[in-house]
This record gives C-alpha cells, structure tokens and sequence, in this order.
C-alpha cells in the first residue's frame, strides 16, 4: 500500500475502520446501529418527554436475538464474548440512552441468573427473555446508598421459603421488570456473608414500585422498589443461603461496569456527531463560514473525540481481557482493575463531551431536542455504583498497595 492510498476523497483523512471497532465485529456493529436508527431512535424522545419505558424498543433488541447475549450460544446467546457484548452497548447507547441502560442492566441479571441459576431455573428463566421478558437488579438500598454490597435488608426462612423485606432505592426497570434479581441477607447463613439473591417476579403480592422522575435517563423506570412480606419460594433462591458476595465481584460488576461505560461512551459519541453535523450545516450570512469552519470549534470537536476514543479503546482492551479470562476459565475479578478505572474514565469524559457537544451546538443545543438530552442522560454516570469517588478510591488504594476494600 502506498501512502497515499490511506487518503481519498480530496485529502480527506479517512479514520481506519479498527480504530472505532474491534476487527471481527464489523457486522455485529453494522447491525446495531440499524436496530438503532430503525427502532431506538424514532422512540427515544417521547420516551424522554414523557418518562415512557421504552417496552418496544427492548422487545425489538431481544427480537433481534439480543435477549441474552452474554450466555452461550447454544443456550441463546450470540458467541460474541464480552466484546460483542461492548459493542452491541455502545452502539445501540448513540440513539436511546434509556433502552440502552435498561438493556445492559437486563443482561446483568440474565447473567446473574445463567451463572447462579441451577439448570431447572434457567429452564424457567431465559426462553422468556430471548422473546422479550425483562430482568432487573435490585440491589442499592436507602440506608447505605453507594455500598450496593452492603444491604441492610433479610429474608429469613418461612416455611418452604423466605419472608422478603426490603428497601431499594433505584431499580433501573423497577415495576416494568418482568422479573428481579433482589439483593438481600440471609439472617441464619452459615457463609463468609449473608448476602443472598431471590428471584422475586412482577405480579407477587408485596411488591411495589415508586416513579422515577429524574434529570434524564427519564425512560429508565429507575424508582424506588419496596417488597414487604414478600414469599419466596426456596426454588426462587439463586445460588446458596448467603454466601452471594463473590457473584458480585465475578459477575454483576464486571457486566455492569463493563456494558454502563460502554452506554456512556455511546452516549458521548452520539452528543459529539449531532455537535458536527450542525457544525457543519450552520452558516453565517455575514461571514460566509459554516460553524465547523472556525479553527477554535474544530479544536474543541477534536479534543471531545480523543477523550472519547481514549475510553472506547480502554472499553474494547479491556473486553478483550475479559474474553480471554473467560476462555482461560480464569475469574472476571482478575479484571476489575481496569474496569475500574474503564468506567471512571467513561463516565468523566461523557460529562465533558456532552458539555463541549452543546457549546458547539450553541443556543440551538440548548433548546429542548437531542443534544441537551445526551447531556442530561450522560450525567447519570458518575453517580451510578461503584460511583466515581468510590472507584478513584479503589484504584488510588491499589496503586498504594493497600488493600481496596475495607
Ligand atoms: C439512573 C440510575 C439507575 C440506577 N439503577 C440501579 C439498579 O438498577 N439497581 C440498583 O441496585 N441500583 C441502581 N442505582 C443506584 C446506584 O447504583 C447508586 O447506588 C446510587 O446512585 C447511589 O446514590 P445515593 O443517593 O444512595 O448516594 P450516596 O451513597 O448518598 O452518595 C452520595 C455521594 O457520596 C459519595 N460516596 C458514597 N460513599 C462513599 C465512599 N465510601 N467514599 C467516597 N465517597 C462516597 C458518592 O459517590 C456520592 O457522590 C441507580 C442509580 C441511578 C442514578
């Protein structure tokens, strides 16, 4: 190849494809942004105006087989790892952060459910989700906020099963969940912890939502939950009577810090391409340039896009690290060091971005309409668990050789 064959087009650089996705998943990117435009986009807004759950567009991801993406293939998912997993997130979070969120925190708890399940509750479980049904986490409780790992809530023994109590603060999908993943104590547990999951499904008696109305993210249904005097039978408890804790470090958090950043840096992206094309499109009678055609807007639109290539190429490195503890039957807690670090970043740049989006867009971007929205729902990041300061910490105590958590 000659040098100049890597510029077409009048000298027009041209990006090479690998740099905005990992080679191998082409086609699962080309896919996603169609699901995107065809069926996320179109709803996105009204989801927003009127905090709608956005139903259609999660049964048209699991209709397009992304019902369970993270387990294996010849159980429904796709064979594509934790990278296609990234992939699918980051694409799809450029047209609806909402159904985007929602998603990545169903696939959380499918994989919570696959991974603590026994074979007769999956059986129960993921043919519902690959046609649609919905998962959810409800995990953070009011009395200790951020530390989700620390729940104050029990359900002790009751006959065949247990008494559920319990207190949550924000479920993402809270009462339009077709099932939950509740975090909760095991008084009696003979375990290192109590912690254990029940899965507690939508219609049971003592189960209620609250509304969510927030600053964006308004279609997530992120309310708070309340379960009094809920049964459960023991045939709903995933996994052991306490002893849940390592399933939050191998699995929920690993999903969940690796698929929220991937939706933030989507988020991001999807701000910073509407700032260019409205840079590009809007003129200036009197001058006769376009917004893109002074030299201090193009700096700020390049500065915006190495921030968000700095975290995407963090998201695939460390998808693919993920990809090859899996295949190695190594743990996932062997990566939540640079997942860590993965999801602070993430969620710092996607606040600065959405913010420089908007100052590019001008008056137009703060006018109710899509850019101001990518900067309402980006904002989310930083204060969803682990939050940043909670993560900086981690990260700073490793790098100080003390041990993270306490
Ligand atoms: C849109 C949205 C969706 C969510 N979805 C879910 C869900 O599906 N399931 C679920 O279980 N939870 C969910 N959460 C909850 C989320 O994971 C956090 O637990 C929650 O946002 C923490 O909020 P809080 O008000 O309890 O914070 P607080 O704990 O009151 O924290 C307040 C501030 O103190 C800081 N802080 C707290 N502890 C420490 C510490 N040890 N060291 C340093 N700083 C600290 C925090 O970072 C924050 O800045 C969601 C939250 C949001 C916003």
């Amino acid at each position: 190849m000659t040098i100049n064959q890597a510029v077409v087009d009048e000298g027009i650089m041209q990006i090479p494809s690998w740099w905005k996705c990992p080679p191998g998943y082409e086609e699962l990117q080309t896919k996603a942004h169609e699901i995107g435009k065809t069926e996320l986009l179109p709803r996105t807004s009204l989801s927003d105006q009127e905090s709608r759950y956005p139903r259609e567009s999660l049964k048209a991801i699991a209709q397009a087989g992304y019902g369970a993406v993270t387990i294996p293939a010849q159980e429904g998912g796709i064979g594509a790892g934790y990278m296609g997993f990234a992939v699918l997130a980051e694409s799809f979070a450029h047209y609806c952060s909402s159904s985007t969120m929602c998603w990545v925190m169903h696939t959380a708890a499918v994989q919570t459910l696959y991974s603590a399940g026994s074979p007769e509750q999956r059986q129960r479980f993921i043919p519902g989700v690959l046609s649609g049904e919905v998962g959810a986490l409800a995990f953070s409780e009011p009395a200790t906020g951020s530390h989700f790992w620390n729940v104050v809530s029990s359900a002790p023994r009751s006959g065949e099963g247990y008494l559920l109590n319990a207190s949550k603060s924000f479920v993402t999908s809270g009462g339009e969940a077709d099932w939950y993943v509740v975090c909760t104590n095991y008084p009696d547990s003979i375990e290192t912890d109590k912690l254990m999951f029940l899965l507690v499904e939508k219609n049971q008696e003592g189960v209620e939502s609250f509304p969510f109305s927030a600053m964006g993210l308004r279609g997530n249904s992120s309310g708070p939950m309340k379960f009094t005097n809920v049964f459960v039978p023991a045939e709903n408890r995933l996994g052991s009577e306490g002893g849940m804790n390592s399933y939050n470090d191998n699995v929920i958090d690993p999903l969940f810090l690796l698929g929220t950043s991937a939706c933030w840096i989507g988020i991001a992206q999807g701000a910073l391409n509407a700032a260019i094309d409205s840079a590009k499109k809007k003129v200036h009678q009197d001058t006769g340039k376009s917004v893109s055609g002074y030299q201090v807007i193009r700096h700020e639109l390049a500065k915006a896009q190495i921030l968000i290539d700095s975290a995407r190429n963090m998201l695939y490195r460390t998808a693919q690290g993920m990809d090859e503890c899996s295949e190695k039957g190594l743990a996932l807690s062997s990566c939540l060091y640079p997942l860590w670090e993965l999801k602070t970043h993430a969620a710092d740049i996607v606040i600065q971005v959405t913010n420089q989006a908007l100052q590019v867009s001008g008056g137009r971007g703060y006018l109710t309409g899509q850019v101001e929205k990518y900067l309402r729902d980006g904002r989310a990041g930083a204060l969803m668990g682990p939050t940043n300061e909670i993560l900086r910490e981690w990260v700073g105590r490793t790098l100080v050789e003390v041990p993270w958590f306490e």
